[in-house]
């Protein structure tokens, strides 16, 4: 999975860390991020001296020291956020590409750096103001945090609960298909926890919801963090609870179909959850 290929441990604890010229600064703009191409499939992100030269050259809003945002430290190199208006860069050999892109780069510390950026800056941006009483939030120095100067309130980064289900029925796994959505492969019944439910009870009502089954047996695999939808995945398998006889619920799903352990049409990208339980059903490794 993509956070596994890192070949550093994320440090992710805050600091109150001014930047300096040579780190590296991830500019998020309309959920793209930019980036320059180097060697084939390697990516790199621009330094913290390249963004204030182009600020200053091609009038994105001025920026100051704290337009820059420390997020956090990975194979020795300190990630920042630019908080300013990112536009055009000053240098054609960057530009902005697609998150849902980057499976395809081979630099996947860099990738992964990117995704968890992404979910620091939704925040961050989102929470610009108190939501009790609408006064400008301040950054607090000794905790990721935004503080409210006004009435106090304090907000810490959202993380949103989902799962990811592989729902077996003996020697065969369900796999299905979104609906209006631009992922068109093989993907497994997904979906985000809702308020006052276990995690256990949102395996079991999106089967219900999206393909009508009862499931039992329910059992955690693994989790990822996906940054680019704020959200932590959880992974579980669980079995075939009575009929096996498929209602689709069409707004969500193009199709649901069980497909067999030894004819999967769908192979582990060493990038998704969703992909290297496949993967672990097909190798008959899924805990049982
Ligand atoms: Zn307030």
């Amino acid at each position: 999975m993509l956070q596994e290929l890192t070949f550093g441990r994320l440090e992710n604890e805050f600091y109150d860390r001014k930047a300096s010229d040579e780190d590296v600064v991830i500019c998020v703009w309309k959920n793209r991020i930019l980036l320059k191409r180097e060697a084939e499939f390697q990516i790199a992100y621009p330094t913290v001296e390249t963004v204030k030269k182009w600020a200053d050259e091609k009038e994105w809003k001025a920026w100051r020291e704290d337009a820059f945002q420390y997020v956090f430290r990975m194979q020795e190199v300190n990630y920042y956020l630019w908080m300013g208006d990112a536009k055009e860069p000053a240098d054609d050999a960057y530009q902005y590409e697609e998150i849902r892109q980057f499976s395809q780069f081979e630099t996947k510390d860099a990738c992964f750096a990117a995704c968890t950026a992404t979910h620091l800056y939704t925040w961050y941006r989102n929470n610009r103001f108190c939501g009790c009483c609408q006064t400008p939030t301040i950054h607090d120095t000794k905790e990721r945090m935004l503080r409210c100067p006004n009435c106090g309130n304090l907000i810490f980064p959202r993380i949103s609960p989902a799962v990811i289900i592989g729902v077996t029925n003996g020697e065969k796994l369900l796999l299905s298909k979104y609906a209006g959505r631009a992922y068109t492969r093989y993907a497994l019944i997904a979906g985000y926890t809702e308020i006052g439910e276990t995690i256990e009870e949102t395996v079991q009502r999106e089967v219900m919801e999206e393909v009508g089954l009862h499931v039992k047996n329910i059992r955690y695999y693994k989790s990822q963090p996906w940054g680019r939808d704020g959200a932590v995945l959880m992974g579980f398998f669980c079995d075939l609870d009575g009929s096996d006889e498929i209602h689709l619920d069409e707004n969500e799903l193009a199709l649901a179909e069980w497909h067999d352990r030894h004819a999967l049409p769908a192979h582990d990208d060493g990038i998704s959850l969703t992909r290297e339980m496949i993967r672990m059903f097909e190798e008959g490794r899924e805990p049982k």
